[in-house]
């Protein structure tokens, strides 16, 4: 099991809207916000960059009236208007709560600089949605795609595409892949958002070699009554921590419960995530950290003389360190 570096994560007060208000990013920490469902804001001293961004309520409308109701549970967080800069979005798949059109056309008219990485193999939708070509990076499982200035590490970003199942392996007519995870580095960290997936033969190895020391995952589950409605699922969070645990991915934010009814992680699976928070003895190595609107995380290297969170019972965080569970 390859063994990942001393990381921290901690908690700071503020969600995305004070993330972005504030003085930047320090140097080799990546901030982390929560937009709800699969998306985050990252930030680092160099970057400011969106994954899944599901920030309108696109889907209630376009879904009004049907068995499944889309109505949001939780508000959204930040408008694009008051984010400053944004230099990339990654979008994981088509589906509308990851690659949603109302979102990206706000992003595309107000940050004109801003850059799309998406699929190739839905090059074509997101071309369809209203995305500008110039703008558009489309990428494969197995490719990367560098955001920042070449030779200026650390804040150089690099973006790696990892192959997702939602719920299978789905490629296109080029036999490139449909539903991808990203592998984000930058600030000498690694950051993997898995995108919608299901634990797959094979995932735990492609991700073996790639040092990550927080993974971003989906634990909203599956179950017959939403495959049987077309809608795929992805893994429980018991899956999650299994995977952490056979990579050697120490920090887990699990993500994709908490917005639609229909779709959400089940409340066993919550409870077993925020134990996974607290260390006991014969549990899972891995930490897992639910997000909130409330909070953001901040990702960095353990300089020694630090506490370390990740090792220590929530109870115990010290006032500065807010405990994301609760
Ligand atoms: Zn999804």
């Amino acid at each position: 099991m390859l063994t990942s570096r001393e990381v921290r994560i901690d908690s700071v007060a503020g969600g995305p809207r004070e993330m972005v208000r504030g003085a930047g990013s320090t140097d080799g920490a990546i901030d982390l916000g929560w937009l709800g469902q699969a998306g985050f804001l990252v930030q680092t001293a160099g970057h400011v960059v969106l994954i899944d961004p599901y920030l309108s309520d696109s889907l209630a409308k376009k879904y009004r009236g049907r068995e499944f109701s889309y109505e949001r549970l939780m508000p959204v967080p930040i408008g694009i208007a008051e984010i400053g800069r944004i230099d990339a979005v990654l979008c994981t798949h088509r589906h509308s709560d990851h690659m949603d059109p109302e979102t990206l056309a706000a992003v595309t008219a107000r940050h004109p600089a801003c850059r799309f990485v998406v699929p190739a193999a839905e090059l074509n939708h997101a071309l369809a949605i209203g995305l500008p070509a110039e703008r558009v990076l489309p990428i494969d499982a197995g490719q990367s795609v560098s955001l920042g200035e070449e030779g200026r590490a650390p804040h150089d970003l690099v973006v790696t595409a990892v192959a997702a199942a939602h719920e299978t392996l789905e490629r296109d007519d080029s036999h490139r892949h449909r539903f991808l995870g990203y592998v984000i580095e930058t600030e000498g960290l690694a950051v993997y958002h898995s995108g919608d997936t299901v634990v797959y033969p094979g995932l735990a190895e492609k991700l073996a070699g790639l040092a990550i020391d927080l993974a971003l995952l989906p634990v909203n589950g599956r179950d017959a009554q939403r495959t049987s409605r077309g809608v795929p699922g992805n893994m429980t969070a018991d899956e999650a921590l299994r995977l952490c645990n056979a990579v050697g991915i120490p920090l887990l934010v699990p993500h994709h419960f908490g917005m639609f009814a229909f779709n959400t992680a089940s409340p066993a699976d919550l409870d077993l995530l925020r134990s996974a928070g607290r260390s006991s003895p014969g549990r899972a190595a891995v930490r897992a950290v639910l997000p909130d609107l409330d909070h953001h995380l901040r990702l960095q290297a353990r300089q020694s003389g630090q506490s370390d969170l990740k090792r220590r019972p929530a109870a115990e965080s010290s006032s500065d360190h807010v405990p994301m569970t609760p």
